[in-house]
Protein backbone atom coordinates (compact mmCIF):
# COMPACT_ATOMS: atom_id res chain seq x y z
CA UNK A 1 0.00 0.00 0.00
CA UNK A 2 2.79 2.55 0.61
CA UNK A 3 4.63 3.25 -2.63
CA UNK A 4 5.62 7.02 -4.16
CA UNK A 5 2.30 8.81 -4.93
CA UNK A 6 1.69 9.39 -8.50
CA UNK A 7 -1.05 12.11 -8.97
CA UNK A 8 -2.15 12.31 -12.36
CA UNK A 9 -1.19 15.45 -14.41
CA UNK A 10 -1.90 17.26 -17.67
CA UNK A 11 -0.07 19.78 -19.66
CA UNK A 12 -1.81 22.12 -22.49
CA UNK A 13 -0.84 25.13 -23.83
CA UNK A 14 -3.05 27.86 -24.19
CA UNK A 15 -3.28 31.99 -25.38
CA UNK A 16 -2.03 34.53 -22.88
CA UNK A 17 -5.98 36.23 -22.62
CA UNK A 18 -7.08 32.71 -21.63
CA UNK A 19 -4.35 32.59 -18.83
CA UNK A 20 -6.21 35.65 -17.84
CA UNK A 21 -9.66 34.33 -17.82
CA UNK A 22 -8.30 31.91 -15.92
CA UNK A 23 -6.58 33.53 -13.64
CA UNK A 24 -10.13 35.40 -13.11
CA UNK A 25 -11.75 32.21 -12.70
CA UNK A 26 -9.19 31.19 -10.14
CA UNK A 27 -9.15 34.10 -7.97
CA UNK A 28 -10.92 33.04 -4.81
CA UNK A 29 -8.78 29.79 -5.12
CA UNK A 30 -4.94 31.63 -5.78
CA UNK A 31 -1.79 30.44 -3.58
CA UNK A 32 1.92 31.41 -3.85
CA UNK A 33 3.04 31.63 -6.82
CA UNK A 34 6.47 29.42 -7.63
CA UNK A 35 8.52 31.29 -9.79
CA UNK A 36 8.08 31.41 -13.61
CA UNK A 37 4.31 31.09 -13.11
CA UNK A 38 1.68 33.55 -13.89
CA UNK A 39 -0.03 32.62 -11.31
CA UNK A 40 -1.29 29.33 -9.21
CA UNK A 41 -4.43 27.36 -8.04
CA UNK A 42 -5.78 25.29 -5.92
CA UNK A 43 -9.11 23.73 -6.05
CA UNK A 44 -10.62 20.21 -5.05
CA UNK A 45 -9.52 18.65 -8.09
CA UNK A 46 -5.79 19.76 -9.52
CA UNK A 47 -3.44 22.73 -8.52
CA UNK A 48 -2.89 24.86 -11.68
CA UNK A 49 0.27 26.60 -12.57
CA UNK A 50 -0.07 28.68 -15.93
CA UNK A 51 4.01 29.48 -16.43
CA UNK A 52 4.13 32.23 -18.68
CA UNK A 53 5.60 30.00 -21.65
CA UNK A 54 1.98 29.46 -21.73
CA UNK A 55 2.10 26.18 -19.97
CA UNK A 56 -0.68 25.35 -17.88
CA UNK A 57 0.05 22.40 -15.71
CA UNK A 58 -2.73 20.65 -14.40
CA UNK A 59 -1.81 18.64 -10.99
CA UNK A 60 -3.93 16.23 -8.89
CA UNK A 61 -6.66 14.31 -8.13
CA UNK A 62 -8.93 15.03 -11.15
CA UNK A 63 -6.98 17.14 -13.70
CA UNK A 64 -9.22 16.62 -16.35
CA UNK A 65 -11.92 18.22 -14.90
CA UNK A 66 -10.36 21.54 -14.94
CA UNK A 67 -8.49 21.25 -17.91
CA UNK A 68 -11.65 20.44 -19.91
CA UNK A 69 -12.96 23.49 -18.89
CA UNK A 70 -10.55 25.57 -20.70
CA UNK A 71 -10.72 23.39 -24.09
CA UNK A 72 -12.08 24.57 -26.50
CA UNK A 73 -13.64 21.86 -28.22
CA UNK A 74 -13.23 18.05 -27.88
CA UNK A 75 -10.95 18.18 -30.64
CA UNK A 76 -8.28 20.06 -28.81
CA UNK A 77 -8.21 17.14 -26.10
CA UNK A 78 -5.08 15.09 -26.65
CA UNK A 79 -5.33 11.20 -26.21
CA UNK A 80 -3.46 12.11 -22.46
CA UNK A 81 -6.51 13.13 -21.46
CA UNK A 82 -8.52 10.62 -22.46
CA UNK A 83 -6.56 8.54 -20.90
CA UNK A 84 -6.64 10.10 -17.92
CA UNK A 85 -10.57 10.01 -16.99
CA UNK A 86 -10.35 6.02 -17.51
CA UNK A 87 -7.56 5.79 -15.50
CA UNK A 88 -8.55 3.92 -12.04
CA UNK A 89 -7.08 2.82 -8.96
CA UNK A 90 -7.22 -0.19 -7.28
CA UNK A 91 -9.94 0.99 -4.89
CA UNK A 92 -12.27 1.45 -7.18
CA UNK A 93 -15.49 -0.67 -6.55
CA UNK A 94 -16.99 -3.17 -8.48
CA UNK A 95 -20.59 -2.27 -9.80
CA UNK A 96 -22.31 -4.74 -7.44
CA UNK A 97 -21.37 -2.57 -4.58
CA UNK A 98 -23.96 -0.36 -5.60
CA UNK A 99 -26.44 -2.93 -5.22
CA UNK A 100 -25.30 -4.43 -2.30
CA UNK A 101 -25.25 -3.65 1.73
CA UNK A 102 -22.93 -0.76 1.80
CA UNK A 103 -22.06 2.29 3.35
CA UNK A 104 -21.61 5.68 1.34
CA UNK A 105 -19.87 8.64 2.56
CA UNK A 106 -19.69 12.48 1.69
CA UNK A 107 -19.16 15.96 2.39
CA UNK A 108 -20.32 19.45 1.98
CA UNK A 109 -19.51 23.09 2.73
CA UNK A 110 -15.66 22.60 1.73
CA UNK A 111 -15.78 24.68 -1.71
CA UNK A 112 -17.84 27.85 1.03
CA UNK A 113 -16.36 30.59 2.67
CA UNK A 114 -19.12 30.87 5.37
CA UNK A 115 -19.76 27.87 7.35
CA UNK A 116 -18.33 24.59 8.44
CA UNK A 117 -17.42 21.47 6.72
CA UNK A 118 -20.08 18.82 7.27
CA UNK A 119 -19.28 14.87 6.25
CA UNK A 120 -21.79 12.25 6.87
CA UNK A 121 -22.51 8.54 6.11
CA UNK A 122 -25.14 6.74 5.67
CA UNK A 123 -25.72 2.08 5.59
CA UNK A 124 -28.15 1.44 2.95
CA UNK A 125 -28.89 -2.44 2.06
CA UNK A 126 -30.35 -3.94 -1.25
CA UNK A 127 -33.91 -3.93 0.65
CA UNK A 128 -33.87 -0.01 1.16
CA UNK A 129 -32.95 1.02 -2.49
CA UNK A 130 -36.97 1.05 -3.65
CA UNK A 131 -38.10 3.42 -1.40
CA UNK A 132 -34.73 5.48 -1.29
CA UNK A 133 -35.37 6.07 -4.49
CA UNK A 134 -39.13 6.66 -4.10
CA UNK A 135 -37.97 9.59 -1.50
CA UNK A 136 -36.22 10.89 -4.41
CA UNK A 137 -32.69 10.39 -2.96
CA UNK A 138 -30.12 11.50 -5.98
CA UNK A 139 -27.27 13.23 -6.38
CA UNK A 140 -27.61 16.24 -4.01
CA UNK A 141 -26.19 18.63 -6.73
CA UNK A 142 -29.58 18.26 -8.78
CA UNK A 143 -31.59 19.17 -5.99
CA UNK A 144 -32.41 22.39 -4.40
CA UNK A 145 -31.55 22.93 -0.74
CA UNK A 146 -35.72 23.25 0.20
CA UNK A 147 -35.56 19.78 -1.57
CA UNK A 148 -32.62 18.51 0.22
CA UNK A 149 -33.51 19.70 3.61
CA UNK A 150 -37.06 17.86 3.29
CA UNK A 151 -35.40 14.56 2.30
CA UNK A 152 -33.03 14.79 4.68
CA UNK A 153 -35.95 14.98 7.43
CA UNK A 154 -37.65 11.92 5.61
CA UNK A 155 -34.73 9.54 5.85
CA UNK A 156 -34.70 11.02 9.51
CA UNK A 157 -37.91 9.43 10.07
CA UNK A 158 -36.99 6.53 7.73
CA UNK A 159 -34.24 5.50 10.00
CA UNK A 160 -32.14 5.03 7.76
CA UNK A 161 -28.51 4.52 9.89
CA UNK A 162 -26.50 7.29 9.24
CA UNK A 163 -23.55 9.46 11.13
CA UNK A 164 -23.17 12.82 10.55
CA UNK A 165 -20.29 15.07 11.68
CA UNK A 166 -20.03 18.73 11.76
CA UNK A 167 -16.57 20.75 11.70
CA UNK A 168 -17.12 24.37 12.85
CA UNK A 169 -15.27 26.99 11.98
CA UNK A 170 -13.91 27.77 15.60
CA UNK A 171 -11.92 24.63 14.77
CA UNK A 172 -11.96 24.40 11.30
CA UNK A 173 -9.33 27.45 11.76
CA UNK A 174 -7.33 26.48 14.70
CA UNK A 175 -6.52 22.90 13.17
CA UNK A 176 -5.56 25.16 9.81
CA UNK A 177 -3.22 27.27 11.59
CA UNK A 178 -2.02 23.92 12.90
CA UNK A 179 -1.31 23.15 9.35
CA UNK A 180 -3.80 20.45 8.79
CA UNK A 181 -5.02 21.04 5.13
CA UNK A 182 -8.52 21.22 4.14
CA UNK A 183 -7.63 17.64 2.33
CA UNK A 184 -6.68 16.03 6.03
CA UNK A 185 -9.71 17.49 7.69
CA UNK A 186 -11.91 15.80 4.94
CA UNK A 187 -9.91 12.56 5.29
CA UNK A 188 -10.08 12.26 9.02
CA UNK A 189 -14.08 13.36 9.15
CA UNK A 190 -14.70 10.87 6.82
CA UNK A 191 -12.96 8.07 8.62
CA UNK A 192 -14.36 9.30 11.88
CA UNK A 193 -18.01 9.41 10.84
CA UNK A 194 -17.37 6.12 8.80
CA UNK A 195 -16.22 4.45 12.37
CA UNK A 196 -19.13 5.63 14.32
CA UNK A 197 -21.71 4.40 11.63
CA UNK A 198 -19.91 0.84 11.71
CA UNK A 199 -20.03 0.82 15.20
CA UNK A 200 -23.90 1.97 15.08
CA UNK A 201 -24.48 -0.97 12.51
CA UNK A 202 -22.83 -3.92 14.62
CA UNK A 203 -23.09 -7.06 12.63
CA UNK A 204 -25.40 -5.97 10.10
CA UNK A 205 -24.52 -7.26 7.01
CA UNK A 206 -21.66 -5.45 5.23
CA UNK A 207 -20.00 -5.57 1.38
CA UNK A 208 -18.20 -2.33 1.38
CA UNK A 209 -17.52 1.11 2.22
CA UNK A 210 -17.99 4.01 -0.64
CA UNK A 211 -16.16 7.52 -0.16
CA UNK A 212 -17.03 10.15 -2.80
CA UNK A 213 -13.41 10.87 -3.85
CA UNK A 214 -11.88 13.72 -2.83
CA UNK A 215 -8.26 12.85 -3.37
CA UNK A 216 -6.57 10.03 -4.14
CA UNK A 217 -6.56 6.85 -1.79
CA UNK A 218 -2.87 6.93 -0.96
CA UNK A 219 -3.33 10.47 0.00
CA UNK A 220 -5.94 9.49 2.20
CA UNK A 221 -4.22 6.65 3.60
CA UNK A 222 -1.44 9.12 4.39
CA UNK A 223 -3.51 11.82 6.09
CA UNK A 224 -5.10 8.91 8.52
CA UNK A 225 -1.61 7.39 9.08
CA UNK A 226 -0.32 11.14 10.42
CA UNK A 227 -3.24 10.76 13.09
CA UNK A 228 -3.08 6.89 14.13
CA UNK A 229 -5.73 5.90 12.13
CA UNK A 230 -5.87 3.08 9.35
CA UNK A 231 -8.39 2.69 6.66
CA UNK A 232 -10.99 -0.47 7.22
CA UNK A 233 -11.25 -3.60 5.32
CA UNK A 234 -13.13 -2.91 2.25
CA UNK A 235 -12.89 0.98 1.50
CA UNK A 236 -13.23 2.22 -2.01
CA UNK A 237 -12.56 5.36 -3.89
CA UNK A 238 -14.51 7.05 -6.63
CA UNK A 239 -15.25 10.24 -7.71
CA UNK A 240 -18.70 11.19 -8.15
CA UNK A 241 -19.71 8.26 -6.40
CA UNK A 242 -23.42 10.20 -5.44
CA UNK A 243 -24.36 9.44 -8.71
CA UNK A 244 -23.89 5.82 -8.72
CA UNK A 245 -24.58 5.07 -4.96
CA UNK A 246 -27.62 5.69 -3.56
CA UNK A 247 -25.79 5.55 -0.14
CA UNK A 248 -23.08 8.58 -0.77
CA UNK A 249 -26.37 9.96 -2.35
CA UNK A 250 -28.30 9.78 0.44
CA UNK A 251 -25.00 10.55 2.67
CA UNK A 252 -24.52 13.74 0.36
CA UNK A 253 -28.01 14.78 1.09
CA UNK A 254 -27.50 14.67 4.84
CA UNK A 255 -24.22 16.43 4.63
CA UNK A 256 -25.71 19.37 2.45
CA UNK A 257 -28.93 19.68 4.73
CA UNK A 258 -26.82 19.77 7.89
CA UNK A 259 -24.46 22.33 6.08
CA UNK A 260 -27.73 24.13 5.44
CA UNK A 261 -28.84 24.20 8.54
CA UNK A 262 -25.71 25.41 10.09
CA UNK A 263 -26.04 28.61 7.64
CA UNK A 264 -29.02 29.83 8.54
CA UNK A 265 -28.05 29.15 12.49
CA UNK A 266 -24.97 31.71 11.81
CA UNK A 267 -26.85 33.99 9.96
CA UNK A 268 -29.32 34.60 12.45
CA UNK A 269 -26.56 34.45 15.22
CA UNK A 270 -24.92 37.21 13.01
CA UNK A 271 -28.04 39.35 11.96
CA UNK A 272 -26.50 39.50 8.48
CA UNK A 273 -27.44 36.66 6.21
CA UNK A 274 -24.39 34.76 4.75
CA UNK A 275 -24.08 33.82 1.40
CA UNK A 276 -23.15 30.16 -0.07
CA UNK A 277 -20.05 29.68 -2.32
CA UNK A 278 -17.25 32.14 -2.53
CA UNK A 279 -18.11 34.59 -4.73
CA UNK A 280 -17.62 38.11 -4.56
CA UNK A 281 -21.19 38.47 -2.97
CA UNK A 282 -19.46 36.61 -0.25
CA UNK A 283 -16.61 39.30 -0.75
CA UNK A 284 -19.12 42.11 0.58
CA UNK A 285 -20.78 40.38 3.17
CA UNK A 286 -17.41 39.82 4.85
CA UNK A 287 -16.85 43.64 4.81
CA UNK A 288 -19.94 44.50 6.27
CA UNK A 289 -18.99 42.08 8.88
CA UNK A 290 -16.04 43.83 9.34
CA UNK A 291 -17.62 46.71 9.37
CA UNK A 292 -20.46 45.95 12.00
CA UNK A 293 -18.85 43.80 13.82
CA UNK A 294 -14.89 43.20 13.81
CA UNK A 295 -12.43 41.06 11.42
CA UNK A 296 -12.37 38.32 14.82
CA UNK A 297 -15.60 37.35 14.38
CA UNK A 298 -14.71 35.49 10.72
CA UNK A 299 -13.28 33.18 12.84
CA UNK A 300 -16.63 32.24 14.24
CA UNK A 301 -18.01 32.03 10.78
CA UNK A 302 -15.34 31.56 7.97
CA UNK A 303 -13.27 29.45 6.88
CA UNK A 304 -10.51 32.56 7.06
CA UNK A 305 -7.76 30.98 4.97
CA UNK A 306 -9.53 31.41 1.79
CA UNK A 307 -8.27 34.27 -0.42
CA UNK A 308 -11.80 35.97 0.12
CA UNK A 309 -10.65 37.32 3.01
CA UNK A 310 -8.18 39.11 1.73
CA UNK A 311 -9.58 40.13 -1.83
CA UNK A 312 -12.66 41.74 0.71
CA UNK A 313 -10.56 44.73 1.73
CA UNK A 314 -11.07 46.22 -1.26
CA UNK A 315 -14.74 46.62 0.40
CA UNK A 316 -13.84 48.35 3.23
MN1 LIG B 1 -18.38 14.82 -2.73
Amino acid sequence: MIGAIILPQYVQVFSEQTIQSMKQYYASHITNTPQGAVFQAKTANAVITAYRSGKVLFQGASPEVEADKWLLNKDERTPKIENLKKKTHSYAPKEALFHAAHIGSDEAGTGDYFGPITVACTYVQPKDIPELKKMGVKDSKHLTDNIIVEIAKELAIRKIPYSLLVMRNEKYNRLQKQGWSQGKMKAMLHHHAIQSLLKKIGNAPLDGILIDQFCEPNVYFNHLRTENEFVNNQTYFMTKAESYSIAVAAGSIIARASFVREMDLLSEKLGIPLPKGASDKVDRTIATIIKNKSADTLHTCAKVHFANTKKATKYL
